[in-house]
């Protein structure tokens, strides 16, 4: 660290805001209030925080300094999602997304608020399907960056529809499981009683499949929920669209995924893009209905929102009906989910692309 770089208190979890006041000669309390300021009453000037003593505020101005993200542009679709471009600074890095999708009950009054969170800034598993994959990977993102997020779009969600967030998903840009430590310092931040305070049922963090990371998760009995990006029933066709599938194939996956559900007993969730023609027929819903018995479970067939470049399209209508019945046939029970938000190119990665981003590393096939 750069001795002479303000210390930025934000990028502090809890207990390291503690710790920093103890190593300064500060009651460890303090680190309570600074945080509480920070994250739950959105406080970012320390000389608004009154019920620290003048004095501590005056020294802390002199070695620390307090970030927030900084938001470069805002969508708002006819269905009411919201979508934020949020500036992410150092290294002339492009913008990451959040996303507010809100749900509104017969009368129009809001209900379930979620906002979907990014967790890198671009993504190197090149997803064909993805927008965000085409961009590349460029950096992890910090914990409190991603946090910050959560706090901003709780914000937008109360100036828009006076209803916070109830519901956090990482599905974002990124592969969270790639930046597990961040990850989880994240869900703490959001989760603090101190700050958002939502409960880590209401938090879903989704992955490609990356089965080291799923046992570690494991290994820590973690409390939020899981969410697998599956998108295909079969190793032929999920090498085709997924580049981790060829190191990490289904039954890397399966194993990682029994192990979990060993250690933490909750189902987990299957992402399931229905793309047109290729992955929509009877025989994939009949080897889907087999990944789904591996553990308890839950599948979500989402509607795609297509991407401009990408030739993988969303199903029909009819082809859908088709595959839901074949799938119901076959004993599972799975929730279909409409494309929210295409008038502002909700789908991940499609709004930063279309702000003209530059590439970075991938590990995608050519
Ligand atoms: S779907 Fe997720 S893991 Fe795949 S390229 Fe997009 S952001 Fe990365």
């Amino acid at each position: 660290m750069d001795n002479n770089q303000p210390i930025n208190l934000k990028a502090l979890t809890h207990q390291a805001l503690r710790d920093y006041c103890s190593e300064q000669g500060i009651p460890s309390y303090r680190g309570d209030q600074l945080f509480q300021w920070m994250w739950q009453k959105e406080v970012h000037d320390l000389a608004e925080m009154s019920n620290l003593p003048k004095s501590l505020r005056e020294s802390l101005e002199e070695v620390t300094s307090i970030t927030q993200l900084e938001r470069r542009k805002e969508t708002r679709s006819k269905d009411g999602t919201i979508k934020i471009l949020f500036e992410t600074g150092r290294d002339q890095s492009p913008p990451v997304e959040s996303v507010l999708i809100p749900d509104f009950d017969q009368e129009g009054a809001p209900q379930r608020m979620t906002v979907c969170v990014s967790s890198q800034v671009g993504c190197m598993f090149g997803c064909a399907f993805c927008a965000t994959g085409k961009m590349g990977y460029f950096r992890n993102l910090e914990a409190w960056e991603i946090a910050d997020q959560a706090v901003q779009m709780n914000r937008v969600a109360l100036d828009a529809y006076g209803k916070g967030i109830t519901n956090i998903v990482y599905m974002g840009m990124g592969e969270p499981l790639h930046n597990m430590r961040a990850v989880i310092d994240s869900v703490g931040m959001i989760t603090s009683p101190l700050g958002l305070e939502l409960s880590p049922k209401r938090i879903t963090v989704s992955t490609v499949g990356l089965a080291k990371q799923i046992k570690q998760l494991a290994e820590q009995k973690a409390a939020f929920n899981l969410a697998i990006s599956l998108h295909a029933p079969n190793d032929e066709k999920r090498d085709k669209i997924m580049p981790i599938n060829e190191s990490l194939n289904l039954s890397a996956l399966q194993e990682a995924l029994e192990a979990y559900y060993q250690a933490v007993q909750k189902p987990v969730t299957y992402e399931y893009l229905l793309f047109d023609e290729f992955n929509d027929t009877a025989d994939d819903a009949r080897a889907l209905a087999n990944i789904v018995s591996w553990i308890p479970s839950k599948v979500n067939i989402i509607m795609y929102n297509n991407v401009l470049g990408v030739e993988l399209k969303r199903a029909r209508e009819q082809r859908l009906d088709r595959f839901m019945q074949a799938l119901s046939k076959r004993g599972v029970r799975a929730t279909v989910r409409r494309s929210r938000g295409d008038d502002i190119d909700a789908g991940c990665g499609q709004l930063a692309i279309r702000e003209g981003i530059a590439k970075g590393k991938s590990i995608a096939k050519a």
